[in-house]
This record gives structure tokens, sequence and C-alpha cells, in this order.
């Protein structure tokens, strides 16, 4: 395993302010070791079963990240442990974020995951319908939006620039503004094969799963959103 290495590559790459978070979905608890010990405190999972079940295991100062598609029924299996929520992404699932989070009387710190690039496949809501949210989220009272998450349609480094221009332009437009529960601070863009267009472009997050842990097993699953 070359981990270790793989982060101090990344880290010579990427500019301090931008965090790098180890995207771990399917990779045994032995392969986050070899990160934490490079000095990884930002993981990502896109289970939620399986990111409670390395919660409970792992180093307590780690902050887990919720970057997969999140189904409301199990939005209370994160109310312990998620450090932040990437994925909101419909009223439907806010109101029960509210609600599981409420009862916990816990903020939910999330990002709103648009679907910048319109597929079908993907989840995220479209750009027409973020203001009928954004509504929402003033309502709520458990719940905090620091920023955006997006995960661009599959393509050269022009059309990838083109997604994360256009997603940015949508972040400093809201940044502007003054909504309740509502602070534009983190751009969640960016993955191995893009992360670097991605922090041209302004991302302050980019998520890294092959480019540190090496290429994932697809017939364990965990891809749910690609
Ligand atoms: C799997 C995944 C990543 C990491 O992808 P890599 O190409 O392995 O870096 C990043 N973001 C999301 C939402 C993912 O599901």
């Amino acid at each position: 395993m070359g981990i270790k290495q793989n982060i101090e590559e990344l880290k010579s790459k990427i500019p301090s302010e931008v965090t790098l978070l180890a995207v771990s979905k399917t990779k045994p608890l032995e392969y986050l070791e070899e990160a934490y010990k490079a000095g990884m405190r930002d993981f990502g999972e896109n289970k939620v079963q399986e990111m409670a079940k390395k919660a409970e295991s792992f180093h307590d100062d780690v902050r887990w990240h919720f970057i997969g598609h999140l189904q409301s029924n199990k939005v209370k299996y994160l109310v312990d442990n998620v450090h932040l929520i990437h994925s909101l992404s419909s009223i439907s699932l806010l109101n029960e974020i509210e609600k599981s989070f409420g009862k916990a009387n816990k903020i939910a710190n999330t990002l709103i995951q648009i679907n910048i690039g319109r597929e079908e496949s993907k989840s995220g809501i479209l750009e027409e319908n973020l203001y009928e949210l954004i509504e929402a989220i003033e309502k709520c009272n458990f719940v905090s939006v620091k920023g955006i998450m997006v995960i661009i349609p599959i393509g050269d480094e022009e059309s990838n620039r083109k997604y994360f221009r256009k997603t940015r332009k949508i972040f400093d437009e809201l940044k502007e503004k003054e909504y309740k529960n509502i602070n534009m601070n983190i751009l969640s863009m960016g993955m191995t094969h893009d992360f670097m267009t991605a922090i041209e472009e302004g991302s302050n997050l980019v998520r890294v799963g092959t480019g540190i842990f090496g290429e994932r097993n697809y017939n364990l699953g965990g891809e749910s959103n690609e």
C-alpha cells in the first residue's frame, strides 16, 4: 500500500487552505489507519451503515463526511457521528434531517448538492429548484448549510472546467445573499482525476478516493453516485 506516499504527494500539490477529504468508501479500517497515521482526519463515506460502523471502531478525532445519496429513512443513523452531510438535495430530505437532528437537539451541518450536469442518473437539486429549497432551509431550526457540493458529468478538462465554473458562480451568488441558516464557506468539488482543475476554479474541499487508497472493487458496491 502506498497510501502514505499518495497522501504526501497530494499534499504537496494541494494548497494548504484546501481541505483534502480521504474518500474511504469500501475500504477496510487498516487502510484508513494508514491514512490516519499520515495525518488525515477528514474521511468520506457514501453508505450510512458503513460509516456508522467505521466510526464506532475508529479514532474519535476523525471528522466523518457523508458524501453519498442519502435516503430519508437512514438519516437517523447519521446523527451521532457525521461532521458534514454533503448531499442535501431535496426538501423532503431537509425535513427529515430537521426532524432527526431536532430530536437529538443537534445542528446538522450540510452542503447543498447541486446536479450541475442535469444528469438523470445523479442526485442533487436542479438549479431552478434551489430557491424553493433555500426557503425551506430558512424555516429550519436544526440545519446549517455551509456550502455546495457537486459531482460533475464525466468529461475532458474543458468540460470539467465549465461545470466547476458554473458551480462557482452559483456559490458566489449565494454567498453574497443573507439567508437564515446559510453561510457559504465550503465548495466541495473535484475528485482524483480533476481536483487540480477544481481548485483552480475555486474549490476548497476535494474528495479523493482512488488517488489515496487505489482502485475500488466495484463488485463490492459503493458507487451509489456514479
Ligand atoms: C467515490 C466518490 C469520490 C471519490 O472518487 P475518486 O475518483 O475515487 O477520487 C468523491 N466524491 C463522491 C461523491 C464519491 O462518491
